[in-house]
């Protein structure tokens, strides 16, 4: 797939793309004043949920298609591109009929290939650029293919919003960002633009500014940011939402860093892990080959491979010794178990 690297005319390819705006529209003055804030401060895409989906029945599901006509006045009195999430075919139709100029998907439309194709099909020959949201739960397979689907209906102007994922246990975010997943979207597909929300993702206020950083270090191209003119009083999302000036506030802080630049002190450290890199493998190799020896002596002496009271000493033992040594117990853990499956699929391999 090739993607088109400018989502919309006249909007600077400088990092970060910035789209702002409220989690919904609730009232023509709410948005107009929000809309107004933003624009002094250069904002010129405009973000807000006209159709809003709840977790659960009764909450607040959205103005509907009212809201539009405020979204137009957005565009017309401001000259802001704006634009909504869309989850049904229906919902295309009118924010076309509307002159939106952008579209998202939202994480829970992601996640379903029915809902995915039946827009895809509602798009296609339209030229709008569209972005798709991660898909609630951590599968990136599903995330390419909703990309996919709207590529193949003709939408080239498409990009990724990274909004982190669901999970059950209570955790600092609302949604995990496990970042590994969208630097592999971005190895699997380099020409997409990936914007960060770190509004649903940290799903409080206070961490917009260090999730914010953490994707322009990642070398992220955008961010897409809930904001409104009166946060607490907001309909849906409160907690997470600022003002305008705020957000001008946190933009200005971030730190945007060079990636083209790469200095002689740099190749020096690198061509040092690639060194460390290959005595790694060498020792894996090395420990691979110890671990069949024993293999064929369990064999010989009718012993089983598994042998839980020895895996878990050396989890243990070295789980400790890692944290002395200032890397994190569960990074020790992944690794060993990582190795020790491996281990075990070699020994499985000679006993048979
Ligand atoms: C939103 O952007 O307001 C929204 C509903 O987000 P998500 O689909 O990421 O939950
Ligand atoms: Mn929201």
């Amino acid at each position: 797939m090739e993607f088109e690297s400018i989502l919309l005319d006249g909007v600077s390819a400088a990092r970060p793309l910035v789209i702002a705006g409220p989690c919904s529209a609730e009232t023509e003055e709410q948005v107009m004043t929000t809309a107004r804030q933003l624009s002094r401060h250069g904002i010129k895409i405009f973000r807000a949920g006209i159709w809003k989906p709840r977790t659960k029945p009764g909450g607040f599901e959205g103005v509907g298609v009212s809201g539009l006509e405020w979204l137009k006045r957005v565009k017309n009195e401001l000259g802001m591109y704006v634009s909504t999430e869309v989850a049904t075919p229906t919902h295309v139709r009118e924010a076309l009929a509307a002159d939106l100029d952008m579209l998202w998907i939202g994480a829970r439309t992601a996640a379903n290939p029915f809902a995915m194709q039946e827009i895809a099909d509602a798009l296609e020959g339209v030229d709008i650029p569209v972005l798709v949201k991660n898909p609630v739960n951590p599968d990136l397979e599903l995330w390419i293919g909703a990309i996919e689907r709207l590529y193949n209906a003709g939408v080239c102007r498409i990009a990724a919003i990274h909004r982190g994922f669901s999970s059950y246990e209570k955790n600092m975010y609302r949604n995990l960002p496990q970042w590994r997943i969208p630097i592999e979207l971005r190895r699997r597909l380099p020409g997409l633009p990936i914007i960060c929300d770190p509004s649903h993702m940290g799903g409080r206020r206070e961490l917009i500014a260090p999730i914010s950083q953490q994707a322009m270090d990642l070398n992220f191209d955008g961010l897409i940011v809930e904001t409104h003119c009166n946060p607490d009083k907001a309909w849906s999302d409160a907690a997470q939402q600022v003002t305008p000036d705020v957000l001008d506030f946190i933009l200005n802080t971030l730190v945007i860093r060079n990636v083209e630049q790469v200095t002689e002190g740099l190749e020096d450290l690198r061509r040092k892990i690639d060194e460390l890199d290959n005595q790694l493998l060498t020792l894996l190799a090395k420990r691979m080959e110890i671990s069949e020896e024993i293999g064929r002596y369990k064999k010989e002496k009718g012993m089983p491979i598994l042998q839980s009271a020895r895996y878990g000493e050396i989890l243990n033992k070295r789980v400790y010794q890692a944290h002395a040594m200032g890397m994190s117990e569960n990074f020790m853990k992944t690794v060993l178990e990582a190795i020790h499956e491996e281990s075990v699929r070699h020994q499985m391999e000679i006993m048979k």
